[in-house]
């Protein structure tokens, strides 16, 4: 069967992981459902042409994106009703793990729209294995909220968590959420910080929360973070 045949006339939504940095990273599947779905919905239409430009693949994109999910997400209903097949890309890794999939699949389930997942890289369970924590169990905690009320009251939720806690953080608040975790989870906790995975930077620091604290307050702070603690 192709990979991307309709199982019926209601279209299918291709859920395909994209590289995370290393455009290497994508898996032949994907490529051939990239290569023969009606249309791509992508996080951001100018960053998911250079991953189709590099494997010559030309088709048609709409972009959907967290500001236009709630229109988009009807448009998308309405084509896949007709029977149209389309695979769902955000900039990075795996869509709905930290970005915006999740509303889609809620429009389009009561609909029973077939949804097959095209598995591939995600930068939570890259850093997970490299990072030398206990993997067997772990939390995905993703972004904390940014406000600061919120903020304190998941870190603190956090702080009894027996299992290994995977976050993400944006470059501007990645030292702030080192002083956090010293402050909540003690200068002493086992930390991972796995920056710019795939790419020429590649980096990884295993530390305690305080030692890595005192590392990057001093260094200049680029790239995408994702950040592994130890469980209590
Ligand atoms: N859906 C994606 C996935 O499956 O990994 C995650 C999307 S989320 C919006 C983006 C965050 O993932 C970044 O802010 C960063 O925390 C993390 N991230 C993405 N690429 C990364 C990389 N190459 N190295 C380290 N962290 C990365």
């Amino acid at each position: 069967m192709s990979e991307a045949a309709p199982t019926d006339d209601r279209g299918t939504l291709y859920i395909v992981a994209t590289p995370i940095g290393n455009l290497d990273d994508i898996t032949l599947r994907a490529l051939r459902v990239l290569g023969s779905v009606d249309l791509i919905a992508a996080e951001d239409t100018r960053h998911t042409r250079k991953l189709l430009t590099h494997y010559d693949i030309s088709c048609p994109m709409l972009s959907y994106h967290d500001h236009n999910k709630v229109s988009q997400a009807q448009r998308l209903l309405g084509l896949l009703q007709e029977g149209r097949r389309v695979a769902l890309v955000t900039d990075a890794g795996t869509p709905g793990i930290a970005d915006p999939a999740y509303h889609l699949l809620q429009v389009l389930l009561p609909h029973d729209i077939p949804v097959v997942p095209i598995p591939g890289p995600s930068a939570a369970i890259a850093a997970l294995s490299v990072s030398g924590l206990p993997m067997n169990r772990f939390v995905f905690e993703g972004f904390l909220p940014v406000k600061s009320g919120r903020r304190r009251q998941r870190l603190e939720a956090l702080r009894e968590e027996p299992r290994t806690v995977v976050l993400y953080e944006s470059p501007h608040r990645f030292v702030k959420l080192l002083r956090e975790l010293v402050e909540h989870f003690g200068a002493e906790r086992r930390v991972v910080v796995a920056r710019e995975l795939t790419k020429h930077y590649e980096e990884v620091m295993r530390g305690t929360a305080g030692s890595l604290l005192e590392s990057w307050q001093e260094r200049s702070v680029r790239g995408e973070f994702t950040v592994v603690v130890d469980g209590q």
